[in-house]
């Protein structure tokens, strides 16, 4: 049996992404030995550059997060010495041949995998991917594209981007990105649920109160707005990210682990879902705010925003699934820049205890006495659970504490990035953490009509000061549902 060699192809090996989070993760999977034995790592851009050059910026942003305390500047020397570099155009079918053959002189003979991995801004990824397929793909082994968001920008650009990504690539050749089904806390999602007694019975209408999926980000901005003003924060993180974690929290048990299983049933539980309406949303943008002698620049401070710009930094909403399990519940999402904190994670409240014994024992405020999962999925991961406890001594009054998972105390290994293990999934050709273009479909169904009412009826965002909780809006949003954001209530 002949032996294959693996590439990947890191189309814009110049940008921000590669530097930060791709070249770091292959190396990380190179350290932990984790990479085919055969494999070849190729920077593509325009940006005129060395293979030496690549070595030298790539270099930089490499760590030894495995283990601190050693030294591994000799396995960084031989990983740079396994990343190439070819400058070329996006569109130029000559540059993908040169780099054919460059690929075909390191592949020598062996059965070839190439994995390209696009991280470009959109416009280029139809070039990129018809010159790679026709002038740069495997002509004996495997050639699959991963594709970074955003997928369009509604449902039919979305459509559109699709419809020109199958033109040269068959759907299994397409690994969709979302990078927060990558992490540990998203994965372990399942297994929390199908692989203990007490949680999967608890997980319906019956017991469950209601669902929020929380992201907030402590920063603006900060100039590089320019992206982010032409997609605004549902787009960014809503339509994708927490919607995907929806998915996998609401979906009914698949079929089994393989890939197809859990996507047939993530597009069942995104096509039971309501289209979400204007009522059911509340926008907000950050503003300017000054405090304790330092001011914070509101969005239209950066110069790569719109002076006049209507662009959500912040959102909350509140959807609903349509079928036997879950009809009723409200799934709360929020999202948003500049707050107070960075951090996202999933709580979920249940219901009141029917006939509760101890009623006159919880003090006077009885929603505090109900239980609440949280699963913080970043930073400082872990998954605790609020219940109620009997204060030692000898009266009988109660207590609200923490069953705690706190990963940090529980494992001593740090947890990988997200980018490690999508990337070797990618490689291994295990698909079930990337999106199928039907389950993006129904996902930008959800979101569409809405983002084209915000945007015809030109609605103004609720300001806040950057810094803050985010707006009122979406505490009265919250309430119209009997709800409370869990995130802040008075355990932090
Ligand atoms: P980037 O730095 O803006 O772009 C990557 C490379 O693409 C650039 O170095 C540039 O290389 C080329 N490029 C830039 N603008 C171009 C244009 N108008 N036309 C043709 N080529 C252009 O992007 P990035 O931040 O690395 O992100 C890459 C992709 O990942 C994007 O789709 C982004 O939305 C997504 N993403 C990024 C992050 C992040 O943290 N940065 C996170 C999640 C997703 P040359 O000029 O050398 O060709």
């Amino acid at each position: 049996e002949s032996e294959s060699t693996t590439t990947i192809i890191v189309v814009g090996a110049s940008g921000d992404l590669a530097k930060k989070k791709i070249f770091p993760a292959l190396f990380a999977l190179f350290y932990e030995e984790c990479l085919p034995k055969h494999f070849t790592i190729f920077g593509f851009a325009r940006s005129k550059m060395t293979d030496a050059d690549l070595r030298c910026i790539i270099g930089r942003t490499l760590t030894c997060r495995i283990d601190k305390r050693q030294n591994c500047s000799e396995k960084m020397e031989q990983f740079l010495g396994r990343c190439f570099y070819h400058a070329g155009q996006y569109n130029s079918e000559d540059d993908f041949a040169e780099l054919h053959e460059k690929l075909k002189k390191h592949e020598v003979g062996r059965i070839s995998n190439r994995l390209f991995y696009l991280s470009t801004p959109p416009d280029i990824f139809i070039d990129a991917v018809k010159n790679a397929s026709n002038s740069a793909s495997s002509a004996n082994g495997w050639t699959r594209v991963i594709v970074e968001k955003p997928f369009g920008r509604d449902s039919d650009s979305s459509a559109a981007l699709t419809k020109g990504l199958k033109q040269y690539l068959k759907e299994e050749q397409i690994f969709r990105i979302d990078h927060y089904l990558g992490k540990e806390l998203v994965e372990n999602l399942s297994v929390l649920r199908f692989s203990n007694l007490i949680f999967e019975p608890l997980w319906s209408r019956q017991y469950i109160r209601n669902v929020q999926l929380i992201f907030s980000e402590d920063f603006g901005t900060e100039g590089r707005g320019g992206y982010f003003d032409n997609y605004g924060i549902i787009r960014d993180i809503m339509q994708n990210h927490l919607l995907q974690i929806l998915a996998l929290f609401a979906m009914e048990a698949p079929v089994s682990l393989d890939a197809e299983h859990i996507r047939n049933e993530k597009v069942k539980v995104l096509r039971s879902m309501k289209l979400l309406k204007l009522e059911d949303v509340v926008i907000g943008q950050y503003k300017r705010h000054t405090r304790g002698g330092m001011t914070y620049p509101g969005y239209t401070d950066d110069k790569t925003v719109p002076k006049n710009s209507l662009t959500p930094t912040f959102a909350a909403a509140c959807l609903f699934i349509d079928n036997a399990r879950w009809d009723g519940v409200p799934f709360l999402m929020k999202a948003g820049k500049a707050l107070c904190n960075r951090r996202a994670e999933i709580r979920v409240q249940f219901r009141h205890v029917p006939g509760n014994l101890y009623k006159g024992s919880l003090g006077t405020d009885l929603d505090l006495a109900t239980n609440e999962l949280v699963i913080r999925v970043q930073p400082d991961e872990a998954i605790y659970l609020k219940i109620n406890n009997k204060i030692p001594g000898l009266g009988m009054r109660l207590d609200r504490s923490t069953l705690n998972l706190h990963y940090a105390a529980r494992y001593s290994k740090e947890i990988p990035d997200a980018y490690e293990r999508l990337l070797l999934d990618a490689i291994e050709g295990e698909r079930r953490l990337f999106i199928r273009s039907d389950e993006l479909d129904a996902a930008w169904r959800l979101f569409t009509p809405l983002l084209k009412e915000l945007e015809e009826k030109k609605i103004a965002p609720e300001l806040y000061p950057y810094g803050g909780r985010g707006p009122v809006g979406a505490h009265y949003l919250a309430a119209k549902y009997n709800v409370r954001w869990g995130d802040l209530s008075s355990e932090y």
